[in-house]
């Protein structure tokens, strides 16, 4: 047997590159990572939880709004947002210790250096080491789009969002997916004047229909603008700064920040995976099977860089799945199916399962109730903005194939929900639960 230094050397100490590591060096491997960026990650360091902090930051506004209405005298209200862009960065920077002492408290070196792969069993990091292991575990995340126009470097992405110097007075984001319309929310709650533009007509691909339409009516009551079939073509620099920015079939807007967001791609540019026998996927990805492995019996890969399902809790499981299989004796797998998602826009929207038009492609008979309602907390409001709750059942076996939701506090409604759904319940069952009241999850059981 060949003498390798570690057991496991993963690259990219991301959701599922750390929980790979904790878990391998748990089952007793010697583990190494090397992370080329920050210990955590892009949900971590640059996506989901900064993002989260900067909605719930931003709603404020909107709550600040109706709290008159409840009686109540406000003084002269400002919003700075060096005061909430630097406690995020705080908080990112207590994340990031804590995801250091986990590595530490489990014994895992690791390498705060890019890592590249230069043969089934090594790799050489920045510095010119060489490092053999038995296994490498590819963790290395997704990187943002950026397509081909003019002035394409005058925009940012969602890597950059999080560290602007001032809040712009105008905002374009380019995009209509989960990205663009969370901070689309962000930048029009903190004030901004925000353009979200387009190449088609849809936003939201994949989400259910009746969401994304009652979300664009309610974003656009909110001074959302949108530009559909019209993807940026230039985006020029002005003297002051600013940006006149053209996108197709109109006249050229202003803006102080053009925010990208088309998509991501798995990170494998420049990874030395052709050094061990592995040919990239169509979008870069790195194909592996059900257990996590590639073509190289020694090389495993999780997380978006396989792109697979681009979510952090996927790939922690992943993660954790491939250190079990490997390392601790009991091979496993991951159920792809009934996986919950939301969105965090404003107001947010999540779902699980099937769609209506996904279950009228898969059954041959479906039911659809949907609970269109004006939630309490909004009864005050001038907004007078209705929450959608939608079920898809199964006409034949009534089981709930699906659940889609838009309102507050949807996404924290939904994981509940999501455990009915995987559990295979039915409508019956859905309608012996009690409802609990005052509150909006009650529609879930109330809808007839
Ligand atoms: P999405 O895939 O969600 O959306 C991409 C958007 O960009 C779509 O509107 C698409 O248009 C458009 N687009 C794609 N390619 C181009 C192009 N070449 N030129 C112009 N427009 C283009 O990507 P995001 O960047 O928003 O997010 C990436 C991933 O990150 C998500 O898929 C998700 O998995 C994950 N994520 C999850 C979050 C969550 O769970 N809350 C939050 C943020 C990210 P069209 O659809 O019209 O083709």
């Amino acid at each position: 047997m060949p003498d390798y230094e570690y057991d496991l050397f993963v690259i990219g100490a991301g959701s599922g590159g750390v929980r790979a590591s904790r878990i391998a060096a748990s089952h007793g491997a010697r583990v190494a990572v090397a992370e080329e960026f920050r210990i955590g990650g892009t949900c971590v360091i640059r996506g989901c939880v900064p993002k989260k902090l900067l909605v719930y930051g931003s709603d404020f506004a909107h709550a600040l709004d109706d709290a008159a209405q409840f009686g109540w005298t406000l003084g002269e209200m400002s919003f700075d947002w060096g005061t909430l862009r630097d406690f995020v960065a705080r908080d990112v920077d207590r994340l990031e210790k804590a995801y250091t002492t986990t590595l530490d408290n489990n014994k895992v070196d690791h390498f705060h250096e890019r890592a590249v792969v230069t043969g089934p069993n090594q790799v050489r990091l920045a510095s010119g080491r060489e490092i053999t292991a038995k296994y490498i575990l590819v963790a290395t995340g997704a990187w943002p789009v950026m397509p081909d126009f003019a002035g394409n470097e005058h925009c940012i992405t969602s890597n950059e969002v999080f560290d602007l110097p001032i809040l712009p007075r105008r905002v374009v984001i380019q995009g209509a997916g989960y990205i663009a319309l969370e901070f689309a929310g962000i930048f029009n709650a903190l004030g901004c004047q925000v353009t979200v533009v387009n190449r088609s007509d849809q936003i939201l691909r994949g989400y259910e229909q009746a969401l994304r339409d009652r979300l664009l009516q309610i974003t656009m009551a909110r001074g959302i603008d949108y530009r559909f079939n019209s993807p940026l073509e230039r985006v020029e620099k002005l003297d002051d700064g600013s940006f006149a920015v053209t996108t197709k079939g109109h006249d050229a807007m202003g803006a102080d920040v053009v925010l990208v967001a088309t998509g991501r791609r798995p990170n494998t540019i420049g990874l030395g995976l052709d050094s061990a026998g592995i040919v990239l996927g169509a979008t870069g990805e790195v194909p592996v099977d059900d257990y996590n492995a590639t073509s190289c019996p020694s090389i495993y890969a999780v997380g978006d860089v396989t792109d697979r399902v681009q979510l952090t809790p996927v790939a922690i499981r992943e993660g954790h799945a491939f250190a079990d299989t490997v390392f601790g004796g009991t091979p496993r797998t991951i159920d792809y199916g009934n996986i919950p998602s939301a969105v965090f826009s404003q107001p947010p929207l999540a779902g699980v399962g099937m769609t209506e038009e996904q279950a009228r492609g898969a059954f041959l008979q479906i039911k659809v109730f949907t609970s269109d309602f004006r939630p309490m907390k909004n009864m005050f409001s001038a907004k007078a903005e209705r929450g959608l709750y939608k079920l898809v059942v199964d006409a034949a076996s009534d089981k709930v194939l699906g659940v889609h939701m838009i309102g507050p506090e949807a996404p924290e409604i939904l994981q509940a929900a999501a455990i009915a759904v995987k559990a295979g319940l039915t409508k019956a069952d859905f309608d012996d639960t009690m409802a609990l009241h005052p509150s909006m999850a009650e529609e879930l059981v109330l809808m007839r």
